[in-house]
């Protein structure tokens, strides 16, 4: 293993039998999605997981992963501020790339539209490694925003070989970009997975009893709500708090320093807000589930809150999830403060609406995401071995006779 930039290495995979497939991590989301994935190809048995913290948001990720009980086997170094996207990318793909060299894995799995999913695309694409690309195809119509998180997804389906679709649009934008039908699947969002597995253990109304409703949970962390639009955004809170002051407003900071001494600067201290860190996904889940309200620009967010009954706001011009929309329970509003405050203001005083089950008819898939990429993984594998020894037997086999080469024109 190059030593360059790992800080840490549990266990070198060639010690032990199974195809590796390396599973890339670089932020709290990732985590929180490739987690019921870790843990299915864990369960089987047949190919061995290899985790990859890649630094970017280094304890972050330990963090969540440790809520989950998962540790990385591998962890590269925190990745140091850079000056620019590109350096930030081409570091991280170097490190990966000796990552890639020395764990010779089956495939590297990749998830969603981060920087540490494009870089490890790269890097395995760079090491002539199969590319599997979990929550693949999700679109908005303009290649620029959310930048860069849709330049990152688009590269990225160019470079997967798997592609492991959360939803039905999702499928489709694939196909239309022309990937072959055979190389998508629709598996849902893991995202779901975890999401259903915590409900699932929370006893019936634990939440919020009916009329107690008075939070509004909050995040902020896209790029196009980094400047200005954050201003805006925290009026219309501040609005919204002097309008309805039996609210509370809840909003765990992200913390990328572009956003945070912002929201800090105009919300800190203001009557009714709770600024805090980013919060356990458990706790942060209770949260959403107990609020009246949530306004955020996650995507994340967008799948889970109509699962737990609770509106969000948007304050996006679009979004990769038109599925989230037709729910009914999310809803896109520009970041401009009137229409903010009315939005907020209309969605509080509605009657609340029963959540979503947790079944196949639901937008990103009913909770198992996790076993189906673990499935298709092990299938994609098998079969590339397979190919690999008719291979290997054809060229053993003895030449055609000269009599049947001799047959035909
Ligand atoms: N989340 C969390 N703690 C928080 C805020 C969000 O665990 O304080 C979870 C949330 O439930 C969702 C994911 O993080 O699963 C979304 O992360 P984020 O909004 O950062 O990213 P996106 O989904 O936009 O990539």
């Amino acid at each position: 293993m190059a030593s360059r930039g790992v800080a840490r290495m549990d266990a070198p995979p060639t010690v032990i039998g199974l195809p590796v497939v390396l599973i890339v991590v670089g932020t709290r989301p990732e985590c929180i999605k490739l987690v019921p994935l870790i843990r299915a190809l864990r369960e089987r048995g047949s190919l061995r997981p290899l985790v990859v913290n890649s630094g970017q948001h280094r304890e972050g990720v330990r963090e969540v992963m440790a809520s989950f009980g998962i540790r990385a086997d591998i962890e590269l170094e925190a990745l140091p501020p850079l000056a620019s996207l590109r350096a930030a990318s081409d570091r991280l793909r170097e490190r990966l790339r000796a990552v890639i060299d020395a764990a010779a894995p089956a495939r590297v799995v990749v998830q969603g539209d981060t920087l540490t999913a494009y870089a490890g695309a790269r890097a395995a694409a760079d090491a002539g490694c199969r590319v599997v690309h979990v929550e693949a195809g999700l679109r908005t119509d303009s290649v620029k925003d959310p930048f860069p998180e849709e330049w990152f997804r688009r590269r990225i389906a160019r470079l997967a070989e798997l592609h492991c679709a959360p939803s039905a649009s999702a499928v489709d934008n694939l196909l239309r970009e022309g990937v072959d039908p055979a190389r998508v699947h629709r598996t849902g969002n893991t995202a779901i997975d975890c999401l259903r597995e915590l409900v699932g253990t929370w006893a019936d109304g634990d939440t919020a009893a009916p009329g107690t409703r008075n939070t509004v949970v909050v995040t902020l962390h896209r790029r196009e709500n980094w400047g200005g639009n954050a201003d805006v955004i925290c009026d219309a809170l501040l609005e919204i708090a002097a309008r309805r002051p039996a609210l509370r407003f809840t909003f765990p900071v992200h913390p990328n320093p572009r956003v945070a001494p912002r929201i800090r600067e105009r919300l800190e201290g203001k009557r009714g807000f709770d600024l805090v860190a980013p919060m356990a996904y458990d706790a942060f889940v209770r949260a959403a589930a107990a609020a009246a309200l949530i306004v955020s620009d996650s995507g994340g967010v967008q799948e889970e809150a109509p699962h737990l009954g609770t509106p969000v706001l948007v304050p996006r011009t679009n979004t990769e999830r038109p599925e989230a929309l037709a729910t009914g329970f999310v809803r896109l509003v520009v970041a401009d403060r009137e229409h903010l405050v009315a939005a907020a203001l209309t969605a509080l005083a509605a009657p609340r609406r029963p959540p979503l089950p947790f079944d196949d008819a639901a937008p990103f898939g009913a909770g198992d995401a996790g076993r189906r990429i673990a499935e298709l993984l092990e299938a994609d594998v098998a079969a590339e071995s397979h190919r690999v020894s008719e291979r290997r037997h054809d060229s053993a086999a003895p030449p055609a006779s000269p009599a049947r080469a001799a047959v035909g024109p």
